[in-house]
């Protein structure tokens, strides 16, 4: 359900959007952006899946933004500042804005994992700094 400025609401297919939230249903596609489709403010939030054997076709670095990469299926590396860091299901990778990255699925199979975008230093609070009960 989408609230529009007047407080009438039009129901989107396989979304809602309340005053106070916005639920998707991710597509099964190689590259998900939930910065627009959820509205986010603070950051950008991907879902990438490359087969086996492939990788991303682009080295890059951020100008403020460090990423939070978390591994969810199968298996690759990635190759930070020239480093090699092998990457399985349940691996999470914090860069920092400046590293030069790129990612690699496995010969064997391919790797589905989550990038969070976020400026770096711009947390102010988390859990029970910012939680109010
Ligand atoms: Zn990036």
């Amino acid at each position: 359900m989408r609230v529009s400025a007047r407080g009438a609401a039009v129901k989107l297919q396989q979304e809602e959007h309340m005053e106070n939230y916005t639920k998707i249903s991710a597509a099964d596609e190689p590259r998900v952006e939930l910065h627009d489709k959820l509205g986010l403010t603070v950051a950008e939030i991907s879902i990438n899946s490359l087969p086996a054997g492939a990788s991303v076709p682009f080295v890059h670095a951020h100008r403020q933004n460090e990423e939070i990469y978390a591994v969810i299926e199968g298996s690759g590396k990635a190759v930070i500042d020239g480093d090699t860091v092998q990457l399985k299901a349940g691996d999470w990778v914090r860069i920092a804005p400046a590293a030069n990255r790129q990612f690699f699925a496995s010969a064997e199979s391919g790797i589905k994992y989550i990038c969070i975008q976020v400026k770096a230093g711009s947390l102010e609070g988390y859990t029970t700094t910012d939680a109010v009960m």
